[in-house]
C-alpha cells in the first residue's frame, strides 16, 4: 500500500514549519502533513521564545527558505548582540562597560516576534500544498518496513496517518526522544524567565547623557539584543515587530536559585536587588505585561538525530538545546533541517542514505558537543567584565569564521567536504574542536586571578579588524576553494587563541609578552610563576602584528612590566 504522505512533521513550531518549506522548495510536488497541538493561530508578541536570531539561522530564513521580503517588511533588523557589563554602580547605564555594533553590521540579522512568523511560516507552506492540521496532538508512531503510522488525536478523535518518513519536531514534547529512548544527560544546568510588555522599550531612553547616547547610531541599541550581565546570570531585553518587547532572566542556580525568581513578582523584586536600573525603568510597566513563563533546566541533550534505514529524525528542541545566551535556537534548526531534508529527498528519490545519515548525526552530536563548554561553567564568570569581553569575541569570531561559513557555503551535505574537515584527527575541523576547548578552559583557569572592576568603556566588535573580516565574509561563497579559506581562517584563530593566553599569562604570571605558545597545549599554570611552559619552533605559533594589536583593543588592563 502506498502510505498517505511522504512525511509526517509531528509540531507545527519553527523547526517544523520550516522544515516543511525547505522540503517545498526542494521537491514541490512532496506530500507534507503537519500536525500541530495548538488549537488556533499563534498569538501576537506573547508566543515562544527564540526572538533573537544570529547570523547563520538569518541566512537560513532569508536566503535558504526566500523569506528575505517577509523578513524585511514584518520583522525587525537587528544590529548585533549588545553587552553591559558589571559596573560599581548598576543604577547608571553610562557607566557600565558596553560591547555591542556602532553602526550597522555587514551581514543582517533580524528580531522576530515568534507568533506572526509561525502564523506566516504556516500560510506559507499551505500555500505551497502542505497540509497543516491545528489542534491535532501526536500520540504515537509505528514503524513499518514500507510506512510508519501516526495516531494522532484532533478534538477529542482519535486519527491515523501513514507516510514514509517521519519527522519529529514536537520540541520539548521529545516525541520521538521519549518513544525511543534517546534521552540523554546534559551537564548544563541553568533556569529562566521570561515576559513580554506591551509597548516599545528603548535603552536608550534609560539615560539623559547625549554623549552616551551619540556613541552608536541612533536607533541601533533598541535594535539590538541586550544583554545586563554580572556573576551567574544576564537579563534580555529583545524589541519585537509588534511593537512589543521581551524580557527574560537567565540564571546559574549555583549563584540565583530558581526559587528567587520563578514568579513574576519574585523576578521584580530580584531585579530591584541585582539590576536596579531594570527594576526602575520595568517594574512601572506590571500593568502592560502580556504573559510570564519560566523554564528550570532548558538545557538537555540527544542520543540520536536521524535515522537513513528506518527513514526517521529529529529537528529542533525536540533533540537538543543548549543556552541562548548568543541565541543560537535558530542556527541549529537550520543546520538540522538542512541535514534532515537532504536525507528525506535522497530516499525519496531512491537512494539508500543509511551511511549519510551516521555522518550527518556524527558532525550534528559533534557539533553540540563542542559547543558545552561554551556555556558550562561560564556563568561564574559574567561579572568578569575583562574575561567576559575576550570570551564574547572570541566565541563570535570562532561562530563566524568557521560554522557560519560552512553553512553558507553549503559543506554540511558535502559528505567529501565533511571527510576532508573532520575524519583525521589532525583535520582541520578535530583541530577546530580541540583549539575552542583550550580557550574554554583558559577563561576558566584566568577567573580566580581577575578582579578588576572596568567602567565607561565602549567596545565594537568590528573595532578588531578580524571580527570585522570574519562577519563580513560569511556570505561568501568559496567554492572549491572553502577548505582553504577555513584553513587561513584556523590560522587566524591559532594567532589569536595564542595572543590571548600571551596576555593573560602576562597578567597573571608575568612571563613575556614574546613567549612561544602552541595554542593546543598552553596552560595557564597561575601557581608556577616562573615556571614557562616547553614550546618547540615548529609548534609555536607566530607572532602576528595584526593580531597583535586587534587583541590589544580588546584590553583593559593596564600594562605590566614583564618579570625579569
Ligand atoms: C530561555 C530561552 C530563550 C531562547 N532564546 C532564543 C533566541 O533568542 N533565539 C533563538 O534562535 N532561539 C532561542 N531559544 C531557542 C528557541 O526557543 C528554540 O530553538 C525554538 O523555539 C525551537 O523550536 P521548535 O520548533 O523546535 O519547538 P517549538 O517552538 O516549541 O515548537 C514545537 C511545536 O510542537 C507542538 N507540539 C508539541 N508536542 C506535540 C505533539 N505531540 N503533537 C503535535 N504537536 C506538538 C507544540 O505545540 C509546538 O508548536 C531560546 C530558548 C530558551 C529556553
Amino acid at each position: 500500500m502506498k502510505p498517505e504522505y511522504d512525511v509526517i512533521i509531528t509540531g507545527g513550531g519553527l523547526a517544523g514549519l520550516t522544515l516543511s518549506i525547505q522540503l517545498k522548495l526542494n521537491k514541490p510536488d512532496i506530500k507534507i502533513l503537519v500536525l500541530e497541538r495548538r488549537k488556533d493561530v499563534a498569538p501576537t508578541s506573547a508566543h515562544k521564545v527564540g526572538e533573537s536570531t544570529v547570523e547563520l539561522g538569518s541566512h537560513y530564513l532569508r536566503e535558504t527558505l526566500g523569506l528575505k521580503d517577509y523578513l524585511e517588511a514584518h520583522e525587525l533588523p537587528k544590529y548585533g548582540l549588545r553587552f553591559f557589563f558589571k559596573s560599581n554602580t548598576k543604577e547608571d547605564i553610562t557607566s557600565r562597560v558596553e560591547l555591542g555594533p556602532r553602526k550597522w553590521l555587514y551581514t543582517p540579522s533580524h528580531q522576530l516576534d515568534r507568533g506572526t512568523l509561525e502564523n506566516h511560516l504556516a500560510e506559507n507552506t499551505i500555500a505551497r500544498g502542505t497540509t497543516v492540521l491545528l489542534n491535532a496532538a501526536a500520540k504515537d508512531v509505528e514503524f513499518g518496513e514500507e510506512y510508519h503510522t501516526v495516531t494522532y488525536t484532533q478534538g477529542g478523535e482519535e486519527k491515523t496517518a501513514t507516510a514514509r518518513w517521519v519527522a519529529d519536531a514536537s520540541g520539548r514534547g521529545s516525541l520521538l526522544k521519549r518513544k525511543l529512548g534517546f534521552q540523554k544527560p546534559m551537564e548544563h544546568h541553568t533556569n529562566a524567565v521570561w515576559w513580554r510588555l506591551k509597548g516599545v522599550i528603548d535603552i536608550d531612553h534609560w539615560s539623559e547623557d547625549q554623549t552616551w547616547k551619540n556613541i552608536p547610531v541612533t536607533g541601533l541599541r533598541y535594535l539590538s539584543t541586550v544583554h545586563f550581565m554580572d556573576k551567574g546570570y544576564w537579563v534580555w531585553v529583545i524589541p519585537l515587530g509588534s511593537k512589543n518587547t521581551s524580557i527574560g532572566i537567565v540564571a546559574d542556580p549555583a549563584i540565583h536559585p530558581f526559587e528567587t525568581f520563578d514568579t513574576y513578582e519574585k523576578s521584580i523584586e530580584w531585579l530591584k536587588v541585582n539590576e536596579p536600573l531594570c527594576y526602575k525603568m520595568l517594574e512601572p510597566e506590571t500593568k502592560n505585561k502580556m504573559d510570564f513563563k519560566i523554564l528550570k533546566h532548558y538545557a538537555h541533550h540527544t542520543g540520536r538525530l536521524y535515522d537513513g534505514k528506518d527513514r526517521w529524525g529529529v529537528t529542533g528542541e525536540a533533540g537538543a538545546f543548549l543556552d541562548p545566551f548568543y541565541s543560537p535556537g535558530t542556527d541549529f534548526i537550520s543546520m538540522n533541517n538542512t541535514w534532515l531534508s537532504d536525507l528525506i529527498l535522497r530516499e525519496l528519490n531512491g537512494e539508500d542514505v543509511s551511511f549519510r545519515a551516521e555522518i550527518y548525526e556524527q558532525t550534528h552530536l559533534a557539533l553540540v558537543d563542542s559547543w558545552i563548554p561554551i556555556y558550562k561553567d561560564k556563568y561564574t564568570l559574567m561579572g568578569n567584565t575583562q574575561i567576559m569581553v575576550a570570551k564574547i569575541l572570541w566565541d563570535w569570531a570562532i561562530y563566524w569564521a568557521v560554522p557560519s561559513l560552512l553553512f553558507t557555503n553549503k559543506a554540511f551535505t558535502d559528505l567529501r567536504l565533511l571527510k576532508q574537515l573532520f575524519a583525521a584527527p589532525d583535520s582541520l575541523g578535530r583541530r577546530f574542536g580541540k583549539l575552542h576547548e583550550q580557550v574554554q578552559q583558559l577563561f576558566l583557569d584566568w577567573g580566580p586571578h581577575d578582579n578588576q572592576v572596568f567602567e565607561r568603556r565602549y567596545i565594537d566588535p568590528v573595532d578588531l579588524s578580524y571580527m570585522l573580516e570574519f562577519q563580513g565574509g560569511i556570505p561568501n561563497q568559496h567554492g572549491d576553494k572553502l577548505v582553504e579559506r577555513i584553513s587561513q581562517n584556523m590560522e587566524m584563530l591559532e594567532k589569536i587563541a595564542a595572543e590571548i593566553f600571551r596576555r593573560v599569562s602576562h597578567e597573571v604570571k608575568g612571563t613575556p609578552m614574546d613567549m612561544k605558545v602552541d595554542p593546543y597545549t598552553m596552560v595557564l599554570d597561575a601557581e608556577n610563576k616562573l615556571n614557562l611552559p616547553e614550546v618547540s619552533d615548529d609548534k609555536a605559533v607566530p607572532r602576528d602584528e595584526r593580531i597583535i594589536n586587534d587583541v590589544a583593543t580588546m584590553w583593559f588592563y593596564a600594562e605590566k612590566e614583564p618579570v625579569a
